[in-house]
């Protein structure tokens, strides 16, 4: 992409209500404008990186056998009474339909795909199931200021699992845990696991949390064995693992996986008939993992004074070519020809300063500079380091495919 023809361009300053880190970094690079408290447009540049996060959530989710559907964002009101969490769920948002009918925009997905599934599922064969969904969300949080950490609507993932029996789904459950895991490290996003409180109709859950200060949860992390869990519930002063002492730490909570919903199962009667002819209920877990704050938490967790520093697995472009005294057009087609994305600012009429101060705002990880000075060879530098080298063409597509 050329950055002449890229909207939108960076801002000199973050807009005045703009009171986290995340917020003012990804608007100021271009990658989101906020149109109200909670609710932002994705920009082109922040799209790409919401795209990078959700493919590889996706790879790891087929991985485990994960079929992919999309549910409705907009849901009927009746299972929504059915399950008490029209009245229950306090951050639901309720809007009136045709002839005055009660609707719901959908928070979680749980009072679609029980009634759903529980006209398909008749016998032990049809089980198990994995689906699950990427889609925006909703949610009347009552505090939205953290920028895209905490949306009134914002992207999830969200898995469902079915099973004919607890053990199954417990065995699935340690699957998805592992698959988290791959997730977080393919994002290069450290995170801890931390046992918490279920929420409801679940006894327990495991969260995923990214430690950083400017995360809204506390979690008590052992300083002996690293094992982690939320100050919510737990009244602990010792590591329940090996008795080490805790520390207190900030954390953004990224996923969270539930081993057990039954209860959704017995309102929707969602059963099937066994081996032995039986009638049973479905064993099911769930499983969300936050997209667009996992996005959020990057940017909090990686920048510095300049600007954002992406990881290269989710970065918008893989090379932010900075072409001066009119060149970098060849360069431009080459990497284009060998598979490598480039952000090339072609733009005429900036000084150099000004063009590198935008590529340490975006945050892409390398610097690609073409000019006079640097004749054959290429000006590189990580957007993660201090210092630049000069290499050939070639020793650089090297680099960037290994
Ligand atoms: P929180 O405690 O932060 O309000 P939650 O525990 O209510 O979140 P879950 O119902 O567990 O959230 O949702 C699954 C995942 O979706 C969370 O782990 C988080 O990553 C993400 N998420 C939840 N609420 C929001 C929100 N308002 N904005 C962005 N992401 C969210
Ligand atoms: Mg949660």
């Amino acid at each position: 992409m050329k950055y002449s023809l890229t909207f939108p361009k960076t801002l000199k300053k973050a807009p005045s209500g703009a009171q986290s880190l995340n917020h003012q970094l990804l608007t100021k690079a271009g990658f989101i404008h906020q149109e109200m408290a909670g609710v932002y447009t994705y920009l082109p540049l922040g799209w790409k990186v919401l795209d990078k996060i959700s493919d590889i959530v996706r790879e790891e989710m087929n991985s485990i056998g994960g079929q992919e559907l999309v549910m409705p964002a907009l849901h009927p009101g009746e299972p929504w009474k059915k399950t008490g969490r029209f009245n229950s769920f306090d951050v639901l948002f309720k809007l009136k339909g045709a002839a005055g009918a009660d609707l719901v925009l959908g928070p979680t997905h749980e009072e679609i795909i029980y009634p759903l599934l529980s006209e398909y599922i008749q016998s032990y064969k049809d089980l198990p199931l994995y689906l699950y969904q990427i889609q925006m969300k909703f949610r009347n949080e009552p505090r939205a200021k953290a920028g895209i950490l905490r949306g009134r609507e914002f992207l999830m993932k969200d898995l469902y699992s079915f099973h004919t029996s607890d053990d199954d789904r417990d065995a699935y459950y340690q699957k998805v845990r592992e698959a988290y895991f791959k997730i977080f490290k393919r994002l290069e996003l450290p995170v801890v696991k931390t046992k918490a409180s279920g929420g409801t109709f679940s006894d327990l859950s495991e969260e995923f949390q990214t430690i950083t200060p400017s995360g809204e949860d506390i979690v008590l992390v052992c300083k002996d064995c690293g094992s982690a869990t939320n100050r919510e519930i737990t009244e602990d002063k010792k590591c329940l693992d090996c008795g080490g002492s805790l520390k207190e730490e900030k954390a953004i909570e990224v996923g969270n996986i539930f081993p057990l919903k039954r209860a959704y199962a017995e309102v929707f009667d969602l059963s099937f008939t066994d081996k032995d002819g039986q009638k049973k209920i479905v064993s099911a877990g769930c499983y969300g993992l936050g997209i667009s704050r996992t996005m959020g938490a990057m940017v909090e967790v990686f920048h510095d004074d300049k600007g954002i520093i992406w990881p290269e697995s989710v970065a918008p472009f893989q090379v932010h070519l900075v072409g001066l005294d009119g060149l970098g057009e060849k360069e431009y087609k080459l990497f284009l020809a060998e598979g490598i994305e480039p952000l090339f600012d072609d733009r005429l009429n900036l000084s150099a300063g000004e063009k590198f101060a935008d590529a340490d705002l975006i945050g892409i990880p390398y610097r690609v500079v073409v000019s006079k000075k640097t004749q054959d060879k290429l000006e590189v530098k990580k957007r993660s380091e201090k210092q630049t080298q000069f290499v050939s063409l070639q020793s650089l597509l090297e680099m960037l495919k290994s």
